[in-house]
């Protein structure tokens, strides 16, 4: 049973889009750029403090209630292919795991969606590299399959958008795929509806905060790690309520 007295525990999920060095200066949202070295630094942190880096799925007894320990889940947008070169072999070096969310329309291509706002067209991981992902001990979870804005989609749309993509998914890794992203953080109560309809058992925000063991697991605020993130304020947002400002 839990022990109401005690505050609930507050679990951090981190969330990265692409781990590389940033586009000169000038270039729009440099900040979703975390460089490997920083990366290795972040994680070396959480190595030496004692935290365990988790994937959604290996974070979800801790988000239950079911465990507790010293734990971060670490999650990355869109599945960028500089996720495998430069951070698996940190997350491995760890023992660390990791959910990366994918956009099944678009493996192999590039962020494509990001094409209008001048973000720089890098290349997705196509499924034998999801592949090679998770056979480094990784994880994949869903992020539609074309990486829409749900609040934009009509409800028929919406919906294909998070059943297809984690069929497809799911198909390419030949493994059950149970955790989703909303992409640009965007949605409304339907879409909550949709993600538990679809089967999925966390879905992940844009929402700033930690987790709480007695959150919605289909509405699961996160840090931002960016490439200003010095590691001091790294360790702030993790192991204080720097991040649970805006929850107050
Ligand atoms: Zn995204």
């Amino acid at each position: 049973m839990l022990d109401t007295a005690r505050p609930s525990p507050s679990i951090p999920i981190l969330v990265y889009h692409q781990i590389s060095e940033a586009p000169p200066r000038g270039a729009p949202f440099r900040g979703l750029y975390v460089s490997p070295g920083a990366f290795a630094r972040q994680m070396a942190l959480l190595k030496l403090l004692g935290y365990q880096g988790l994937s959604m799925s290996a974070l979800l007894p801790y988000l239950k209630g079911q465990r507790s320990g010293k734990v971060v889940g670490i999650t990355f947008d869109d599945g960028y292919l500089n996720n495998l070169t430069h951070a698996l072999p940190v997350l491995q070096r760890h023992g660390f795991s990791s959910t990366c969310y994918a956009v099944s329309k678009l493996l192999g291509q590039t962020n494509v969606w990001d094409q209008g706002i001048g973000i720089a067209q890098v290349p997705l991981m196509d499924a034998s590299q999801l592949r090679q992902w998770t056979a480094g001990g990784q994880e994949v979870g869903s992020h539609t399959q074309n990486h829409v804005r749900l609040l934009q989609s009509d409800a028929p749309t919406a919906q294909a958008e998070m059943t297809d993509d984690k069929a497809a998914l799911e198909t390419v890794m030949g493994t059950s795929v149970q955790h989703f992203c909303y992409p640009y953080g965007e949605y409304a109560p339907e879409h909550v509806v949709m993600a538990r309809e679809a089967g999925f058992e966390t879905a992940t925000t844009t929402r700033r905060g930690r987790s709480t063991i007695i959150g919605n697991l289909l509405e699961l605020p996160r840090v931002p790690v960016v490439r200003s993130t010095s590691l001091p304020v790294f360790w702030l947002k993790i192991a204080t309520g720097y991040e649970d400002r805006e929850r107050a």
